[in-house]
């Protein structure tokens, strides 16, 4: 009879992943009157203590982007806010006891003195792999900013109650398009390396120092690799590294397993596997607690993964199940820094003497649309190298967000005249884009323009009362171009239907299109300051994705606008970047927010005449061409 051997050792080690939380901690958004946002790591740290209860050997682990996004941490984050009391991330994360995390791209987003001041407070390990110091020949000789990886020892109990040590290799990667997003920051002080390459150099000396498992904190989403698509979403990539056991995934802001990444090759959604390695992604914003259970085996050769089984856990399931209730600890710990934030969103940014508001931004220059073009341009020198900008005459792209439509006749931003504060920001910019810039010809910029024309219908002149917009094109489209000048034939008939698609009129609506009080130069090269979701087009415009000189960013345009806010002290002048072209005897109807009624310097200078409101409660106007 052979020699028995012991039975199968076997030890289950549950990995816990929360990434992108950006700080959205307490279940409050601040933007809007402290109502509940249904999500945030408060409530996540209630399923992390039950995950923790359910598992004998539980490791908890952050992604990534968790100093930047919301104002609990944006707002008392900065050493000018007033707030002396730690970062509230990292309180929060020292609280949870985190065993490693990794950084993620907008870890960067306030410069490398300030992250590296921040994480001095924390009392977890920090990995980042390819964000460098000092580059060596190789990564395995770089100086990397943080910990180029870690090996974390811990002591887990096996199936019959025995212990056994295990050396947990961790590794931080990040997406290195860091360089560019935060070139402002990190040029001269931080250089990147491509996420697989990185790993494909790094895991065998992290086995090689005696890792029994590796774990990818990888700050990276899950998509499949074309040839010329960057390296921004490698974890399929990453998973075809050998030695990688485990692969915590984010960036992208969706969640794996799930119907996000469903018919992608190499994308087992059934098992959570990336062509076979055990992975979880846990969403955004305090939306999801990823969950990946991993059944070790020990045999000669170490510690294998057995099996494995990959879960993402949400805060709010699906109704009629409310979201699980925030763990009162974290809430009552983070309550001096959520009573600053409350205090700091009211504080006054700027001033501005005059009000401003959007209800007519469909029929003239508006102060508002000028005010988000001219901080896009403002904060170019964070995107764009300064030579380039010297380079090229720059110009502006932008629209007002909330126009009435569908939103309804109180879906308007409005300002009052006074002190500007972080809440107006957010009414005037209330979407997370982020700022961009390309590089496009006089005839490109037209082109811009008459797919933002489709917005108008085509009047005919001597009429009176004719129908403005046209009810199928959503206002927030309506592109203007600041730093041009030009008038909106509406006698002409529409190149463009609210989709994009051309019609067959080959007439322009944009007439009279000058910069610098000269007609424009077609050929002539201009930089358009513009926002990532203009960039990757979209109804009624066409993507620039691929166009040769496109400078992308992580850098929200909110923060260009709130950036202009508080040097404010006058309103903006929008005169001059546009009229409709003067058309005698004819005259258009429009609808507009009955709040407009509350401007009436602003109904006189357009001449406008009230018709009363709508069933809809919309006011209509009567406007001369
Ligand atoms: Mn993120
Ligand atoms: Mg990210």
């Amino acid at each position: 009879m052979p020699y028995r051997t012991d039975a199968q050792i076997t030890v289950e080690l549950r990995l816990l992943e929360t990434t992108d939380v950006h700080g959205q901690i307490l279940p409050v958004d601040y933007l809007t009157n402290g109502k509940d946002t249904g999500a945030g790591l408060a409530r996540i740290a209630t399923l992390i203590k039950q995950a923790r209860r359910e598992a004998e050997n539980c490791l908890l682990f952050d992604t990534g982007d968790f100093l930047q996004g919301a104002p609990l941490i944006d707002a008392t984050g900065q050493s000018d806010s007033g707030w002396t009391g730690p970062h509230p991330a990292i309180e929060a994360m020292n609280a949870l006891a985190y065993d490693a995390v990794g950084l993620g791209n907008h870890e960067f987003n306030f410069g490398v003195d300030w992250l590296l001041a921040t994480l001095s407070s924390a009392a977890f390990p920090v990995t980042c792999a390819n964000a460098i110091r000092t580059p060596g020949q190789t990564p395995q000789h770089d100086e990397t900013l943080v910990s180029q990886y870690l090996i974390i020892d811990r002591t887990l109990r096996d199936k019959v109650g025995r212990m056994h040590r295990l050396r947990i290799g961790v590794i931080g990667l990040l997406p290195p398009q860091i360089t560019h997003w935060d070139r402002f920051h990190l040029e001269n002080r931080v250089v990147s390396r491509p996420i697989e390459a990185t790993a494909r150099a790094l895991v065998p000396k992290i086995r090689a120092e005696g890792a029994d498992i590796v774990v990818a904190l990888a700050h990276t989403g899950i998509e499949l690799q074309a040839p010329f698509v960057s390296e921004e979403n490698a974890a399929l990539a990453l998973a075809d590294v050998p030695g990688i056991d485990a692969i915590l995934a984010g960036h992208s802001h969706l969640v794996f397993p799930s119907s996000d990444h469903a018919l992608i090759e190499g994308v087992d959604n059934e098992r959570g596997r990336l062509r076979n390695v055990p992975a979880v992604m846990a969403g955004a914003h305090g939306s999801h607690l990823g969950v990946l259970d991993l059944t070790l085996h020990k045999s000669q050769e170490g510690w294998t993964v057995a099996s494995s089984k990959a879960e993402a856990r949400a805060v709010a399931p699906e109704r009629p199940h409310p979201p699980v209730v925030p763990d009162p600890d974290l809430c009552a710990l983070l309550e001096p820094a959520h009573q600053a934030t409350s205090a700091l969103m009211q504080k006054p940014l700027g001033h501005n003497p005059d009000g401003m508001h959007t209800y007519l931004s469909m029929v003239r220059s508006d102060p508002v649309v000028q005010l988000i073009a001219r901080a896009q341009r403002d904060a170019l020198y964070r995107i764009v190298p300064e030579e380039t900008l010297n380079d090229y005459p720059v110009v502006s792209a932008a629209s007002a967000f909330r126009t009435g439509g569908r939103g309804g006749p109180a879906h308007f931003t409005i300002i009052p005249a006074g002190p500007l504060t972080l809440r107006h920001a957010s009414d005037i910019y209330a979407f997370p884009n982020t700022l961009c810039a390309l590089i496009l010809t006089g005839r490109q910029l037209w082109d811009w323009l008459e797919r933002a024309a489709a917005y108008f219908n085509q009047v005919v002149p001597g009429v009176p009362d004719q129908p403005l917009i046209n009810p199928f094109f959503p206002g927030h489209h309506f592109d203007v171009i600041d730093g041009l000048s030009y008038e909106i034939d509406l006698s002409t008939p529409s190149r463009y239907c609210p989709d994009g698609t051309r019609t067959s009129h080959k007439e322009h609506r944009i007439v009279n299109l000058r910069h610098e009080a000269q007609p424009i130069d077609m050929e002539q090269e201009f930089i358009v300051a513009t926002n990532n979701f203009r960039l990757h087009g979209g109804a009624p415009y066409a993507s620039r994705e691929n166009i040769r000189r496109v400078y992308k960013s992580h850098f929200p345009v909110i923060e260009a606008v709130k950036g202009k806010l508080r040097v404010m002290d006058k309103a903006v002048d929008a005169q001059g970047a546009w009229r409709f072209r003067s058309l005698p005897g004819t005259s258009v109807v429009f609808e507009t927010g009955p709040g407009l009624r509350e401007f009436p310097e602003d109904i006189n200078a357009l001449c406008l005449s009230d018709l009363g409101d709508t069933d809809a409660g919309f006011a209509r106007f009567r406007m001369e061409l």
